[in-house]
């Protein structure tokens, strides 16, 4: 039985979207609270750690050198796809996730209101126990960003020999 971890993290600037009504991307879910994020992709930073988490444990290359922000097609791009890439090489190197554990910073939205709702998402590409809890910034100079931390274990191999 072979165990890895893995941790994934990632940062958005958060801008109010003014007039033109922008959700935010949290997990996959769409949160309508007068913020967007700034990014060249649709700017989910929960989809994108989640990403990295799962790729840095099975020692695949990063959400960044996968999907280049450079390139045009990735521009406003579903972050779900990303996931689901992760996932089609989880699966090919025969590993099974055992969970993932998911920690967001920000001030604004609240994490309790949409808590069940991104989880039940992430568990729809994952299929395995996902947790999240939600923190603020405290008033620091990281207020205005959305900050995610992941961590995800994966197992392969025989439970016994
Ligand atoms: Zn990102």
């Amino acid at each position: 039985m072979e165990t890895r971890i893995g941790h994934g993290y990632d940062l958005h600037r958060l801008e109010p979207t003014g007039d033109n009504g922008t959700s935010l991307m949290v997990g996959g879910v769409e949160v309508r609270c007068g913020l967007q994020s700034i990014a060249h992709s649709d700017g989910d930073a929960v989809m994108h750690a989640v990403t990295d988490a799962l790729l840095s444990a099975i020692g695949e290359p990063d959400i960044g050198s996968l999907f280049p922000d450079t390139e045009p097609e990735n521009e406003n791009r579903d972050s779900g796809e990303f996931l689901l890439e992760a996932m089609d090489r989880v699966n090919a190197g025969g590993w099974a996730i055992c969970n993932v554990d998911i920690t967001v910073l920000c001030d604004q939205p609240k994490m309790n209101s949409i808590r069940e709702q991104v989880c039940e998402n992430i568990r729809r590409y994952i299929v395995a126990p996902v947790n999240i809890k939600g923190k603020t910034h405290e008033g620091t100079d990281s207020s205005g960003a959305i900050e995610v931390h992941v961590v995800a274990l994966l197992q392969k191999g025989k439970t016994h020999e």
